[in-house]
């Protein structure tokens, strides 16, 4: 045998990349991922089966089983799709959006900015109502714009994890109805933490992730549209512009037919059925009560301490605090100290608010009583030493 000449980056003063992968352990109490729940891990670790496996095939259907029932709703169009949060948001544009037509987006921080900008790709007439990062849309404002503009879409954040607001959705979705328009509904950083109820509000198309509220790693993002929405999908004049995202072709994996799309990340939809399962046994009512009594401790320990709060109570998010960093103090280096010292993660600000506020979140299995004192005893002993004037100021 002639000897193989190889290319090897590997050179002997770096043999760590020849280790077992090792990760240091955290507990991630920012904006996202959100530590994953040891039985999901479990779940995870189990060995690969076929795509197209029996076995495989029951548990597809439990999935999307859970999934109706996390969402609330009874679309027969629920799965979960392959790819992050993004992937499913790209997904409710690539398939509803046909070139011209007018989307409407309510745009209060970074991730209506990011509908925008897929709505603007995918060549809709862009339609924008805007607001500060840390305010919400009135139902009044969302009604006169959508009778005025009359969209084939109205797109809203419903958890915007840039800047902690929680925007109510009740109503809106029945003058969409009136308007012939769809009713699209980010729900990433809500579902399975937050009160999100899909067939009463008649949203028709939402998306989310599994590493927010769904105590999963990253990489499924649960999807459900409305029967409105699939017939606005099979009178499609033009093929959706996404193959990978493409609804009409994965219902034909996910529904009856069984037809290969793509392998599916087998792993990860073990993950989610396990998460998914989690849920159910506790229950959606516990789950929102327990996400908001965590919440309320926070940002009532915060508020002890000194700190101000960026959002309003009235519209303040459960799974996402922005915390307005004091003037004095340097948010990043406070940040990384609580990271290197403590293996606590949180977020700093987004766009408008970066340097502004810190962000911190208490998503799915991270919700508890204990991680809200753990963090608020760091504040409280820590954050002093980080004054770059006087700590005598919180
Ligand atoms: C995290 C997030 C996204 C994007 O999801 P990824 O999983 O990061 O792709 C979209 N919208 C909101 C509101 C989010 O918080």
């Amino acid at each position: 045998m002639t000897e193989a000449k190889l290319i090897s980056s590997l050179n002997e003063e770096n043999l760590s990349y020849l280790s077992k992968t090792y990760v240091p352990s955290r507990l991630l109490l920012g904006p996202g991922p959100s530590n994953a729940h040891p039985d999901v891990l479990k779940a995870l670790s189990l060995n690969p089966i076929g795509h197209l496996d029996e076995a495989y095939i029951t548990l597809m259907s439990e999935v999307q089983k859970l999934l109706r029932y996390t969402w609330q709703c009874n679309n027969r169009l629920t799965l979960p799709m392959s790819g992050t949060g993004s992937a499913a948001m790209e997904a409710s544009i690539a398939n509803f959006v046909e070139q011209g037509e007018r989307v409407l987006v309510a745009k209060n921080g970074y991730f209506g900015e990011r509908l925008v900008d897929m709505a603007t790709r995918y060549k809709a007439d862009v339609s924008v109502i805007d607001k500060k990062w840390g305010e919400s849309f009135s139902f009044e404002e969302i009604k006169y714009e959508i009778e005025t503009q009359k969209p084939a879409i109205f797109a809203i954040v419903h958890a915007e994890t840039s800047t902690g607001v929680l925007q109510p959705l009740d109503g809106i979705g029945e003058i969409c109805r009136k308007n012939n328009c769809l009713f699209l509904v980010d729900a990433v950083t809500s579902l399975g933490a937050l009160e999100l109820l899909i067939d009463k509000w008649e949203i028709d198309i939402a998306y989310s992730c599994s590493q927010k509220g769904l105590s999963c790693p990253p990489g499924l993002s649960p999807f459900t549209i409305s029967k409105r929405a699939e017939d606005k999908l099979s009178s499609r004049k033009s093929k959706v512009p996404n193959w990978y995202l493409d609804l009409s072709l994965l219902n034909k994996y996910w529904g009856s037919d069984r037809v290969y799309h793509h392998t599916a990340p087998v792993n990860m939809n073990f993950a989610i059925r396990e998460g998914l399962r989690l849920i159910a046994i506790e229950g959606l009512e516990n789950i929102w009560e327990r996400h908001n009594k965590n919440a309320i401790k926070l940002w009532r320990g915060l508020e002890n301490i000194g700190l101000e709060l960026h959002v309003s109570k009235d519209v303040r998010l459960p799974t996402l605090t922005t915390v307005k960093i004091p003037p004095s103090v340097d948010g990043d280096s406070f940040r990384n100290h609580l990271l290197n010292n403590f293996a606590i993660e949180i977020g700093n600000g987004l766009g408008d608010l970066s340097g502004k506020v810190w962000r911190i979140g208490l998503m799915g299995f991270n919700s508890t009583e204990e991680n809200v004192d753990r963090l608020l005893n760091l504040f409280d002993t820590e954050l002093k030493k980080f004054s770059i004037i006087d700590s005598s100021t919180f």
